[in-house]
């Protein structure tokens, strides 16, 4: 089998805290493309279809989670004051807000991205194992997590966390 790669499209909005950066720490938006890459477990045999395995289960469910549940979605980290803004004044919204131990930078989305394809690869039980994701930020800054410098047994993780498990969420509230 040969390795797969799908890319898409979402609006998003963070801020930075920790990062010593003004500009940052104010809500401000991007336009991400996130590519994800499949890797077989096995190698490509001809065979009658000659194609992977039902891969596209996995890909609709990838694309229905980032266009139904992290477009505009509004990144904090979990002990940002603005939570405690929305709970209290507009708690409706809770559910359009992705949070993370930590500021929100692109690179923690990428292992949040990673973590949540790996929960569905394993759900669908696929023979595949995901291999990079990679985040392009603004058309010049592209951050990539791959199975070399990620390992999701030892990234400090919560293992409760939504990243881990293969359903729709993008919080703990
Ligand atoms: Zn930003």
């Amino acid at each position: 089998m040969a390795s797969l790669e799908f890319t898409r499209r979402y609006a998003m909005a963070h801020r930075l805290l920790a990062t010593d950066s003004p500009k940052c720490a104010i809500p401000h938006g991007h336009n991400e493309f996130v590519t994800v890459r499949l890797d077989p477990v096995g190698a490509f045999r001809f065979s009658d279809t000659n194609s992977a395995a039902p891969f596209e289960a996995v890909k609709q469910r990838w694309h229905g989670w980032i266009d139904g549940h992290v477009d505009h979605t509004l990144h904090l980290r979990e002990d940002d004051p603005l939570i405690g803004f929305f709970r209290a004044n507009e708690p409706q919204r809770l559910s359009q807000i992705m949070t993370f131990p930590g500021d929100p930078t692109t690179e923690a989305l990428a292992a949040c991205f990673y973590l949540k394809l790996s929960a569905f690869v394993e759900a669908e039980r696929l023979p595949f194992v995901v291999r990079e994701v990679r985040i392009e930020e603004t058309p010049t800054n592209t951050v990539r997590i791959d199975r070399e410098n990620f390992n999701p047994a030892i990234c400090g993780l919560s293992p409760r966390s939504w990243p881990w498990r293969a359903d729709m969420s993008i919080n703990d509230f």
